[in-house]
């Protein structure tokens, strides 16, 4: 018998190949040179964890089994690697959670986000869901005072939305956002943060659309029950939206995009279809539609714009609608797999003296 015990945690794991996560007690990570560890206070649950919970065929592809699910948190650091410089124990950070390689022509030239070697924590390596995570200091973003713990939380899927909402100017435009998940109703609460003027936001479930109007100044729209055309013709859009935001991954709510843009509109797609569906590309070449794909956050511009955004009045708070300790991950993973929650965040802090 050891004398003393190894130091350990509690994490959320992927421990089986099969549906479910499991809490689990593991080693206490060690920090590599260029490392941190970071104590773990709040994290939220993502979309790709509900993948991962649920073990589609996609997350029985990509993820490794055990993993640390988990990449939306934020923290503090406690113990940092022999050549970090610039951070320092008991600062509050959040972090990207997209570990770029350093070879690539698209790195070397200082576009860290189009990096084909990216590799995701709590996808393909260890994850957040756990009392402590090792993460290389080149992510690490460090918090200021105004942005609390919840916040900090959320900032990976704050900034999908930031990325998403600030690929074209929106001073003044007319803006359409397909969907209104998690995502999509940050993206109108920053899009009228950055000066857009009508903000029409559409889902099929009414609680979604009724959490975006509590969130943000948008006009809901239920595409299941109501004609976009007579909501664009109440707002005098006579052409149609200059911008769109496709933030469903539905490809009806695509369609009902494109046809509902001005000629060369723009549209930044952020919503992945579940597999591949059909387009009519005809109706986007003749509208001469502007395209753009949108991947994660860029880095680190997104961060700098999100965090200067939240210091400067935008508010997504209202976003998180459940709050649980991560004891009782299953409540949260249950929310979220209800479709209609807003974020779900987990308090990984009360956990020592609850166990
Ligand atoms: P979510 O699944 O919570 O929200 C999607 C919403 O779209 C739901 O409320 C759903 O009811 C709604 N919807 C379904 N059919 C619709 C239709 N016909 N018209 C309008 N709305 C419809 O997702 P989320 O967490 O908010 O994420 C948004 C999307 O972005 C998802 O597709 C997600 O997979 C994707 N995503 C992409 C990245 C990236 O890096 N590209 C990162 C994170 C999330
Ligand atoms: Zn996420």
């Amino acid at each position: 018998m050891t004398p003393y015990a190894q130091p350990s945690m509690k994490a959320l794991v992927k421990a089986h190949p099969e549906k479910g996560l499991w809490l689990q007690d593991l080693a206490i990570p060690q920090p590599g040179d260029d490392d941190v560890i970071i104590r773990i206070h709040k994290t939220g649950i993502c979309g790709t964890d509900i993948h991962i919970w649920n073990w589609d065929e996609w997350a029985s592809k990509t993820v490794p089994v055990p993993l640390v699910t988990g990449h939306e948190f934020a923290g503090e650091i406690v113990e940092l690697g022999r050549n970090v410089k610039g951070l320092s124990v008991g600062q509050r950070v959040s972090g990207e959670g997209h570990l770029v390689g350093t070879e690539s022509r698209q790195s070397r030239s200082g576009k860290f986000h189009l990096d084909p070697d990216t590799r995701g924590i709590g996808v393909n390596e260890q994850g957040a869901f756990a009392e402590y995570l090792c993460l290389n200091s080149f992510n690490v973003i460090p918090l200021p005072d105004d942005v609390s713990d919840d916040i900090g939380a959320i900032l990976d899927p704050l900034g999908n939305a930031v990325h998403t909402a600030l690929s074209f100017d929106l001073i003044s435009e007319d803006v359409l956002i397909t969907g209104a998940g998690p995502i999509g109703i940050m993206a109108a609460a920053v899009a009228r943060h950055a000066g857009a003027r009508h903000i029409v936001i559409t889902d099929v479930n009414p609680d979604r659309l009724a959490l975006a109007e509590v969130v943000a100044d948008v006009i809901p729209v239920n595409v299941a029950t109501e004609d976009l055309k007579d909501v664009m013709d109440k707002l005098g859009l006579k052409q149609g939206f200059d911008v769109g935001l496709e933030m469903s991954g539905n490809q009806q709510a695509l369609d009902q995009m494109v046809e509902a843009m001005v000629m060369g509109g723009r549209i930044a797609m952020l919503g992945i279809p579940p597999g591949k569906s059909p387009v009519d590309w005809s109706r986007i070449v003749f509208k001469a539609i502007n395209l753009k794909g949108v991947y994660g956050r860029e880095i680190f511009e997104t961060w700098y714009k999100m965090i200067a955004m939240l210091q400067n009045g935008l508010d997504v708070s209202k976003v998180i609608t459940h709050r649980y300790s991560a004891l009782d991950f299953e409540a949260g993973f249950a929310d979220m797999l209800s479709g209609s929650s807003g974020k779900v965040v987990l308090d990984w802090t009360a956990i020592k003296s609850a166990t």
